[in-house]
């Protein structure tokens, strides 16, 4: 970028740090003993040229406003901030790139992060999201996906609202005993964003071409039904595969919650991962919880449950921005621990029967049989 550009761009030390004079002889900013830059100087000309870029005055402006400093004094204050991401350059004003205050706070985190803010918030807004499931899981994470900004949510889900959900689905209440849970999910995030656009289904996902319907249109799909164990997973593996479409995978127990996501054709998938699972014992194992004849009751409590959606959410966040990447990788969250985990790796398996090349004869397919 030579000086003529740098006039028109709106440079921005970022919202959350802290501009301020460190003895006479010198000016830091940042807040943190950690991300503390300092400029050797005293100069009151450069502190108030700091103070004013705050992402709403071009650097035409601020020549403008002080006479004395010139633009390479100003182009490298710019540098040096921005080579330790403490200042972003915009090409809009600040003001201009969120609408109203709603997303101030979140632009500046992504700034600050190294993260362009405008183009995430962009791109949320565009998206469009399929949630598989509005219970615990489903339900809070398109809470979060509301208030990231993601402008389009479709959730997919049967079921009632009953009132053993209450503990951990709190976006129900007393009085939505009864009601489809899909609605419920509904009216909660459109009274707290009314720009987004929540569409619903009641479809029960029994075979492919129910996921297909229900993935129209859709950048992303979250499966977060985990009944029947493997099937449900496998069925929308399959269905997004088809529709090349990225799919993320969230699984609860009472100790740990698990993650996966998938880049159909790029990464390993669901059936790639029970592939390099497959053995005599898993087998075993699967086939005999399919004839249990009792349904367990959910063991979880509502921290977990909130510890498990903001994990899931974040992580998928991150994989947006591309801040860290976690595919082929089955992801484990300890709820004793607090910890993240490493659970499974895996890659790509010849023999999937989803994305491999060669057809796989396992035994494991017809007793984790889908549905087309
Ligand atoms: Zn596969």
């Amino acid at each position: 970028m030579d000086y003529i550009e740098l006039l028109s761009y709106y440079p921005m030390v970022h919202r959350d740090k802290l501009i301020y004079r460190y003895g006479t002889d010198a000016i830091r900013i940042g807040t943190d003993d950690t991300d503390v830059v300092q400029l050797n100087t005293g100069s009151e000309d450069i502190f108030s040229i700091l103070k004013l870029m705050d992402g709403n005055h071009s650097v035409d402006d601020l020549l403008s406003m002080n006479t004395k400093l010139k633009i390479y004094d100003i182009s490298a204050i710019i540098v040096k901030l921005f080579k330790v991401h403490a200042l972003s350059i915009l090409t809009k004003k600040l003001d201009s790139l969120t609408s109203g205050n709603r997303f101030k706070s979140d632009v500046t985190y992504y700034y600050s992060e190294g993260i362009d803010g405008y183009e995430i918030l962009n791109k949320l807004a565009r998206l469009k999201i399929t949630i598989f499931g509005a219970g615990g899981g489903g339900s809070l994470i398109a809470l979060q996906l509301a208030n990231l900004g993601v402008g389009n949510i479709h959730i997919v889900d049967p079921d009632v609202i009953s009132e053993s959900n209450l503990n951990r689905q709190i976006l129900f209440s007393a009085k939505d005993v009864g009601k489809l849970k899909v609605d419920a999910v509904k009216k909660y995030l459109s009274d707290r964003n009314p720009k987004i656009n929540v569409t619903t289904s009641t479809r029960r996902i029994e075979g492919v071409t129910d996921a297909v319907k229900e993935l129209s249109d859709a950048d992303w799909a979250f499966c977060c039904i985990d009944e029947p164990p493997y099937i449900a997973q496998r069925t929308v593996n399959r269905a997004c595969f088809s529709r090349n479409i990225p799919s993320l995978y969230g699984f609860t127990s009472r100790d740990s919650a698990k993650l996966m996501i998938v880049y159909p054709g790029k990464t390993g998938c669901v059936d790639c991962l029970l592939t390099n699972r497959d053995n005599l014992q898993f087998r075993k194992l699967i086939a005999s919880f399919q004839n249990a004849s009792f349904l367990p009751i959910t063991p979880l409590i509502v921290p977990n449950m909130m510890l498990e959606t903001a994990w899931i959410t974040r992580r998928w966040l991150d994989e947006l921005t591309k801040k860290a990447s976690c595919v082929n990788t089955l992801l484990r969250f300890d709820f004793n621990k607090l910890k993240e985990e490493k659970f499974i790796s895996f890659g790509r398996e010849n023999e999937c029967p989803t994305c491999g090349k060669e057809c796989s004869s396992s035994k494991l397919w017809e007793i984790i049989q889908i549905k087309d």
